[in-house]
């Protein structure tokens, strides 16, 4: 073989290697687009044990985390604790939810379903916006997001309880979304709405605002990658989660400034409780988006929240604001120039 031929046969194995790693790549890229959107594997039982520590410790109530391997029949909706006749619940359902409720001679709850699968199919353009994408049934092996609207408070608390398969003190919630994490995916078992909201006398408690918050929790649950490293942070997922909903809670008051500027560290959990303040991932968390939706616009926002999915916060701070040195002195400075002299309004869910 000459010089020649050499020259073509080094530049032919060179195309051939370049198509070779082409297709290799594109098939390591739809083995991760067509997997479960979570699946971290490789945890053992002592980081499942420290994950669970960490999401009580930041308020979490929902979110379940499992070291057993879930069968892809857990999926199926035919599982759902309301699809089980002795139940006696009702559904109503379309391509992308189904809404359990209890039936009323009056058909009072029936309409009430109705409503609620209308408010929730209306919010999803807004959590594309928000989270880049929206998890469909095709996106979790093919499964239809359970709501259940329990007609009193105690069947609140019981269908928590029987959906967690343990009991929790949730019943001061207004809704809660319950999902399972494992190592074989994201399994959503259901968001449950408190039955008062329905009849809320002010937005803040209303079934819009309540059914957007927890279908946000549903669509972060599913795109967050959880691993050992990476949980989220407690007024990310609560504030972000009302900010969508626009409860917009004012921060008011030196008090609730000095608050923020002494107690809430971007980079940790907020203190669920202090002194007066309660709730402090909802409001103060919101706070922040309010703020930086302001000052930096609504996709830094977005861009803010999609990050999180796979980077820990301090470098999500540093990749959204390469310009601040101090984003939350800016933070600070911002609702201190806002503020008026009231309370800060909480609410919980
Ligand atoms: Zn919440």
């Amino acid at each position: 073989m000459n010089r020649k031929h050499k020259t073509y046969g080094h530049f032919f194995m060179m195309v051939i290697a370049l198509v070779l790693a082409a297709v290799g790549t594109s098939a390591v890229y739809q083995i991760a687009r067509n997997r479960p959107p979570i699946a971290y594997g490789n945890l053992s039982p002592e980081a499942i044990a420290r994950f669970k520590k960490q999401m009580s410790k930041s308020g979490e109530k929902g979110a379940l985390f499992t070291i057993d391997q879930l069968n892809l029949a857990q999926w199926d909706n035919e599982n759902d604790l309301g699809a089980q006749d002795s139940a006696g619940w009702s559904k109503i359902e379309d391509n992308n939810f189904i809404i359990y409720y209890k039936d009323d001679m009056q058909g009072v709850w029936k309409q009430k379903a109705k409503i609620t699968l209308k408010l929730v199919n209306e919010a999803i353009p807004q959590m594309k916006e928000i989270f880049g994408s929206y998890t469909y049934p095709k996106d979790i092996n093919n499964r239809k997001l359970p709501i259940y609207l329990p007609p009193t408070r105690s069947q609140y608390g019981q269908t928590i309880n029987l959906l967690r398969n343990e009991p929790v003190d949730a019943e001061s919630s207004l809704g809660i979304t319950i999902y399972k994490v494992s190592q074989s995916g994201f399994l959503p078992l259901g968001i449950v709405i408190r039955n008062d909201v329905f009849d809320a006398d002010n937005f803040q408690n209303s079934l819009v605002v309540v059914a957007t918050h927890e279908l946000t929790h549903y669509v972060y649950g599913s795109l967050f990658q959880f691993s050992d490293k990476l949980i989220p942070k407690n007024w990310v997922t609560e504030g972000i989660a009302d900010y969508t909903a626009g409860r917009s809670p004012q921060v008011q008051g030196s008090d609730s400034i000095n608050f923020i500027n002494n107690y809430c560290d971007l980079l940790n959990d907020f203190p669920i409780e202090h002194g007066n303040f309660v709730d402090n991932q909802y409001w103060a968390g919101e706070s922040f988006f309010d703020f930086v939706e302001e000052k930096y616009g609504k996709e830094t926002v977005s861009k803010f929240i999609q990050t999180t999915y796979t980077t820990p916060i301090d470098s999500v701070i540093l990749a959204v604001f390469p310009n601040s040195n101090n984003i939350h002195k800016e933070w600070v400075e911002a609702i201190s120039k806002n503020a008026e002299p009231q309370s800060s309004i909480s609410a919980n869910n």
